[in-house]
């Protein structure tokens, strides 16, 4: 069965009465079928546009979870939102930008989903709905394991939500075998906010592919808060910050070369955050 409703309404209808899987870029959901038939109902949501876009009003910045990464990239945002947009940027390439949604990102619930460490910076919060009615989750809570989430049946992102009470500068950095169209090794996303004094009154970093579900390191955002906003700054960053990851060894790098990158990336992204001299 393959049904492709044109409201939210619809959508959670058709997941009430008939279960199945929810389609939206489809950029993983296809390649993660492999050779398999498709047994279960698909529910299409790429026609439901009242789930596009991103808007913004004075509490909070709301992407829909037909939001492509395009898009996303093509909106005007706060510089917090930088690292996500540099994230948009690197996630496969211009055609994956244009089909795959960043709530796909997150449903998908990769350990080397590019949108997760930016979005666990921002305090991301996610939306869902069903017919029981609706209901929010910090994305940290969202994502419970290695393609694990919260998502009940029934289920469907509506939105991810980001308030906006974070402000700063913010890098996100990936490293990966070549420089394009590539799966993450490692990625850092970092947001650093200052005060009058010119010292860190605020620092939020997240790693990601260096454990099941990617890491705040909250360590070292405390120890970060005062240190004078200069160059200098990623050098605070010690092996004993990292020590939360527990990264794997697997055909893209050892566990060992993905710990040394991860500090090496954390230290830059910390020094990208920087304002320019
Ligand atoms: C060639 C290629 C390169 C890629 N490169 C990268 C990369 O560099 N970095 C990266 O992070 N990812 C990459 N991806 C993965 C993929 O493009 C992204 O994860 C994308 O954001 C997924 O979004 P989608 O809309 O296509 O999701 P889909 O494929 O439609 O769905 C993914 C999963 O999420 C569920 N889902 C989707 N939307 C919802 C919703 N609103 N509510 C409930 N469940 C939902 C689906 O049921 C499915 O299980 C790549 C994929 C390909 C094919």
């Amino acid at each position: 069965m393959y049904l492709r409703p044109g409201t939210l309404g619809e959508a959670v209808e058709a997941l009430a009465a008939h279960g199945g899987r929810v389609l939206s870029g489809g950029t993983d959901f296809f390649p993660t079928l492999g050779d398999r038939p498709l047994r279960e109902p698909v529910i299409d949501i790429s026609g439901i546009g009242e789930l596009a876009g991103v808007s913004v009003t004075a509490n909070e910045i709301r992407i829909g979870a037909r939001t492509t990464w395009s898009t996303l990239v093509a909106t005007p945002l706060p510089r917090a939102f930088d690292a996500l947009k540099a994230a948009a940027r690197e996630v496969g390439s211009i055609q994956i930008q244009n089909a795959g949604t960043v709530a796909g990102n997150l449903c998908n619930a990769s350990p080397a989903a590019d949108g997760v460490p930016p979005l666990f910076a921002l305090d991301a919060v996610v939306e869902l709905r069903s017919t029981a009615g609706e209901r929010h989750l910090p994305l940290e809570e969202f994502i419970t394991g290695y393609r694990k989430t919260a998502i009940r049946p029934g289920e469907l992102v509506t939105a991810i939500i980001v308030p906006r009470t974070i402000e700063g500068r913010s890098a996100f950095l990936k490293l990966g075998a070549r420089r394009y169209l590539v799966i993450s090794i490692a990625m850092v996303a970092a947001i650093v906010e200052s005060d009058r004094d010119g010292r860190v009154s605020q620092a939020r970093i997240a790693v990601g592919a260096c454990s099941a579900v990617a890491q705040r390191l909250r360590a070292l955002e405390q120890d970060l808060v005062g240190a004078p906003i200069g160059s200098g700054l990623g050098n605070r960053v010690t092996r004993e910050h990292l020590t939360s990851l527990t990264p794997i060894g697997d055909v893209r790098a050892t566990a060992e070369y993905r710990r040394d990158a991860a500090l090496t990336l954390v230290r830059r992204a910390l020094d990208a955050c920087l304002p320019e001299s």
